[in-house]
């Protein structure tokens, strides 16, 4: 999407770590026209499979799966990373470790917003090592619904995540893939798609 390719040699900035901070526009504030674009590009690509709800990870997740269910005029349902007292019934549960924060986290969904036979997307702002994305993946499973794919705003091609998503099958859509980022001189290179 060359509208975000744009915007995040804009705005973006490579961060020690192999981090990227697009904190003005998607990570802290939100630039909503700007996302409603990229809710728009994602039904594009997810256009000829059946959706019933979308499926997220809080908090930088959100946003985003929000601008794509406008389009696909679906609810959002987001994965939960601390342990609520407020949730009552099934609960289904997994691990992830977060690349950003280093540290594991259990994350819960509510049995009454997952169900068997729905088709559900998964969106989120980032791929990395694909933590986040398998344990939606794990909890979709669990429920028994359909994962009909993965749609990310910026994958980092150069790590794992995007290649072990791809080598099980899933039909994972990427905004843009940055193949390589270097915190020195905050070059950025992209994958041509
Ligand atoms: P993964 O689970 O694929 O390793 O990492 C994906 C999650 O980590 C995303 O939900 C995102 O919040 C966060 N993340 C990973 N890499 C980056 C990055 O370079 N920049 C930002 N802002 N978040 C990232």
């Amino acid at each position: 999407m060359k509208l975000l390719e744009e915007r995040i040699l804009r705005d973006g900035v490579v961060k020690p770590g192999n981090v990227l901070k697009v904190d003005n526009f998607l990570n802290h504030q939100l630039d909503v026209r700007f996302l409603d674009e990229v809710g728009k590009e994602f039904y594009r690509l997810f256009s000829d499979v059946r959706v019933d709800k979308i499926m997220t990870i809080e908090t930088s997740g959100i946003a985003v799966a929000m601008a794509a269910a406008r389009y696909f005029d679906v609810p959002v349902v987001f994965a939960k990373k601390t342990q609520s007292l407020n949730i009552d019934g099934e609960v289904y549960k997994t691990k992830i470790h977060s690349f950003t924060h280093n540290r594991t986290y259990d994350v819960i969904m509510s049995g009454k917003y997952l169900h068997k036979d729905e088709h559900i997307l998964i969106i989120d702002d980032f791929l990395a090592n694909g933590c986040a994305a398998e344990g939606l993946i794990s909890l979709i499973c669990d429920a028994g619904a359909k994962v009909e794919g993965v749609g990310i705003v910026i994958e980092k091609g150069h790590q794992e995540g995007g290649k072990r998503l791809r080598e099980r099958g899933i039909r994972l859509e990427s905004l843009a893939i940055v193949d390589a980022m270097n915190a020195e001189t905050g070059e950025i290179t992209f994958r041509e798609q």
